[in-house]
């Protein structure tokens, strides 16, 4: 990064020096307004420091003079100055100059200079597809775009970037209004927004040549989060690729830790499984939708056996490591329908959507084989299942399932445990 100075008081330029090489700029110093067109002429750089009275000439008239140049019309200009009238700040805006300092407050000049700099160097990581068909422009913004540390993927038609969008985890869409296929940037951005997952919400910045305002608001409409005029101005550019960018990981990163707390809401932190809350919400759901399929709707209540004795006989912890082993063992046995979740201490239901009585039976017997030859806590572990199923045309109720299911776990203990057993219906 390079400042140059303009400015003839000794005293301010020595402060001016010190406060800019401090924040890591090389710094050149002139005295007067000629100087200062000379060195410009010659040497590219970053930022102005400009006083309002120079020897030759004012401030003003400098930066006026400067801005008719088009290689420094986005050039930062700061001014500096000892008069904080409000005339005076609205003759240097419209004098084209960015910010305007006053000389006793140098530390508002660190300040902004910082966020100058970190603005300039930001660098960001993401997926940008850029769909431009024309290979001049498309090579100048993927350029860009990389200098800000962004991987681009870069397309000529929309045909070929809808094709790309589902599977390509893209933080922003970057695409022409006119492109060389049969679909637009309009029938893009519509896409996108008409796609069924996630990625309909991906950010898109909209680009034309064109100064169509009807088409740019028709962009914006469609749900085209912003818009860039070509020719591209990098500084804006790359402002607003920031802007949608940054939204977009920061919505990401609000929207992952929503799903994690609600993970946490409906699961049982010791065994993994759900957890009754969660059970309460789903069995509802998971009876309705048995009676509106005229599915069979089956559950089992798995209750250890004799685990008192386990806890008292090795240790609250042993016997945490058991129930931890069952949730686990659960949860692997329940693919994408079935449910398992803990109802108390060691008592945890399975609900199996779609399955009738000899199938339920038959799991609830697997299951208990399973969990005797698992050993969780490498103890012999056993327990008593009672299995219930509810057959169309029956009304599915939930409640009387689990009385039934209740009332077989209670035989199963009366009969000596370590063993499955399938209630009578009401
Ligand atoms: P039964 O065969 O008749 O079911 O006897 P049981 O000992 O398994 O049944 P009971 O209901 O008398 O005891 C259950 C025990 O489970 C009592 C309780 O201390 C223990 N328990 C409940 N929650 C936890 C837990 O999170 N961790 C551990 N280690 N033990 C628990
Ligand atoms: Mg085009
Ligand atoms: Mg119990
Ligand atoms: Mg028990």
């Amino acid at each position: 990064m390079h400042a140059l100075i303009i400015e003839d008081s000794p005293v301010f330029v020595k402060i001016i020096e010190h406060t800019l090489q401090a924040l890591g700029f090389q710094t050149t110093t002139v005295g007067t307004a000629a100087e200062a067109t000379a060195t410009l002429d010659r040497q590219t750089f970053n930022v102005v420091i400009l006083d309002l009275n120079l020897p030759d000439q004012s401030g003003l008239d400098f930066c006026r003079t400067l801005r008719t140049n088009a290689a420094h019309r986005l050039l930062p200009v700061l001014m500096l100055t000892s008069d904080e009238s409000e005339l005076l700040l609205q003759r240097a805006l419209e004098a084209g100059v960015t910010e305007l300092f006053h000389k006793t407050r140098l530390a508002e000049i660190q300040v902004s200079l910082r966020d100058y700099i970190e603005r300039m160097q930001r660098q960001y990581k993401g997926r940008v597809l850029l769909v431009e068909d024309s290979p001049t422009t498309a090579a100048l913004l993927k350029h860009m775009l990389t200098r800000m540390s962004l991987t681009v993927d870069q397309f000529d038609t929309a045909e070929a970037a809808l094709d790309a969008i589902p599977d390509g985890q893209y933080d922003l869409i970057v695409s022409d209004i006119m492109l060389a296929g049969q679909i637009s940037g309009l029938g893009l951005v519509r896409s996108v927004r008409a796609m069924e997952s996630e990625v309909a919400r991906t950010p898109i910045l909209g680009l034309s040549a064109t100064e169509d305002a009807a088409r740019k608001i028709e962009m914006l409409k469609l749900g085209a989060n912003d818009y860039v005029s070509k020719p591209v101005i990098e500084e804006e550019f790359i402002a607003r690729v920031g802007n949608l960018v940054s939204a977009k990981q920061l919505l990401d990163e609000v929207l992952a830790q929503r799903r994690e707390l609600r993970e946490h809401s409906i699961r049982d932190p010791l065994t993994g499984v759900y957890n009754r809350r969660y059970l309460a919400e789903r069995s509802p759901q998971l009876c309705v939708q048995a009676e509106r399929d005229q599915q069979p709707l089956s559950l089992l209540i798995v209750d250890l056996d004799h685990f008192k004795a386990i806890n008292d006989t090795y240790g609250h912890d042993r016997g945490d490591r058991v129930l931890a082993g069952l949730g686990k063992l659960l949860g692997e046995r329940c693919g994408e329908e079935d449910f398992a979740a803990r109802f108390g201490g060691e008592e945890f239901i399975v609900l199996l959507p779609h399955c009738g009585k000899t199938q339920a039976l038959a799991y609830a017997e697997r299951l208990l084989e399973a969990l005797r030859s698992l050993r969780p806590g490498d103890l012999d572990i056993t327990a008593s299942i009672g299995v219930s199923t509810i057959t169309p045309p029956q009304p599915c109720d939930f409640d009387k399932l689990f009385k039934i299911a209740d009332e077989a776990v209670y035989r199963a203990k009366d009969g000596g445990r370590n063993r499955v057993v399938q209630g009578h219906e009401g």
